[in-house]
């Protein structure tokens, strides 16, 4: 016990597929523990996108699918597991049953609506921007600004950019900015972190972009609605890799007056789905009564088992009862 005392064995775990909140908000815990001598194993459940490899410590993450055993065992011999980015343990996949197993302490630090309860120990608020945001809280919590570096400073700000889609959603405070600020002065590169996750996509992805938009976007007028359904075979056709449908969701809703956006794709495993509302349509709540899914107010997701046509038709089926509210 002195032992674990004296070096605890860490693990840091996030949502699958990472994003960069997910991973910002891990490396950022990892960067800041090792300046404090402590070690500590990034677990993510799955692979995450090229656009996020320049993470300082990102060559130190263990991605669960490619090293299940020894993630399995990190897990179990853990003391301490801090859990980033989500509020159910169904959020990490097969990597859920282990955290639930291990007998180790669990931290969540998160700021997503109804966190399940699975840990012993909770840094929460639906208020942060970002985890990493949270992340930086902690770290003032303890004393230890004068402890953040340029490496620390990268992931945190990488994460508060893009979970506030660079600034622009309502969770957006002022202390979202003097966070951002201090991040700055503690050497964080804006512009490179900007063109890094944003300006840095393949021809694939850009051309794909370019199809959704011009072939596959279904504007429904009575919903106020946009959708966009990707089926496999285009996903093939544009050598869609992780990472690369991320923000494409966000284009319907810059359409004028649409209140809600939505994207479904055909994933090998499930269909995956995400929301994107303005103003009062909840789209976390529409996601979890018929997609099993949740997330934030105007941002949301959920996923399906059932065939692509089939999830479209009930989609369709489903915003009937929102009509009200979408007009
Ligand atoms: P995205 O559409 O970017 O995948 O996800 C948007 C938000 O919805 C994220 O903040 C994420 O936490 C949440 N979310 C996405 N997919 C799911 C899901 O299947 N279940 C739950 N509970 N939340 C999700
Ligand atoms: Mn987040």
């Amino acid at each position: 016990m002195l032992e674990a005392a004296v070096k605890p064995r860490i693990v840091i775990t996030t949502h699958h597929k990472p994003d960069a909140d997910a991973l910002g908000s891990s490396l950022g815990l990892y960067n800041y523990l090792a300046k404090l001598g402590i070690q500590a194993n990034v677990v993510t459940p799955t692979d995450y996108g090229d656009f996020l490899k320049w993470m300082p410590g990102e060559n130190s993450v263990i991605n669960f699918e490619e090293f299940e055993e020894k993630s399995a065992d990190l897990v179990a011999d853990a003391d301490l597991i801090f859990c980033l980015d989500f509020n159910a343990l169904k959020r990490i996949n097969n990597l859920g049953k282990l955290v639930e197993q291990s007998r180790a302490e669990k931290v969540l630090i998160d700021h997503h609506l109804e966190p399940e309860g699975f840990e012993d120990y909770r840094l929460w608020t639906t208020k942060a921007s970002s985890t990493s945001e949270l992340i930086f809280w902690l770290i003032e919590l303890m004393g230890h600004v004068s402890l953040i570096d340029e490496e620390i400073a990268s992931c945190l700000y990488a994460g508060v950019l893009t979970d506030t889609a660079s600034f622009k959603h309502p969770s957006t405070t002022p202390t979202t900015h003097r966070v951002a600020a201090m991040l700055l002065e503690k050497g964080a590169k804006s512009n490179r972190i900007y063109e890094a996750i944003y300006d840095n996509y393949s021809e694939s992805r850009t051309r794909f972009i370019g199809y959704c938009l011009s072939q596959k976007l279904q504007i429904l007028k009575e919903y106020n609605t946009a959708l966009i359904v990707v089926n496999a075979e285009e996903l093939k056709q544009f050598q869609i890799i992780t990472g690369d449908s991320e923000g494409l969701v966000n284009y319907g809703l810059s359409i004028t007056g649409m209140k809600l956006s939505v994207l479904i794709i055909d994933r090998t495993v499930a269909r995956k789905m995400s929301f994107r509302s303005r103003d009062t349509f909840p789209a976390n709540e529409f996601a979890r009564k018929y997609f099993n899914g949740g997330g934030h107010f105007n941002a949301a997701g959920g996923e399906s088992g059932e065939a692509l046509e089939l999830v479209e038709a009930k989609f369709k089926e489903a915003i009937k009862e929102y009509k009200n509210l979408l007009n």
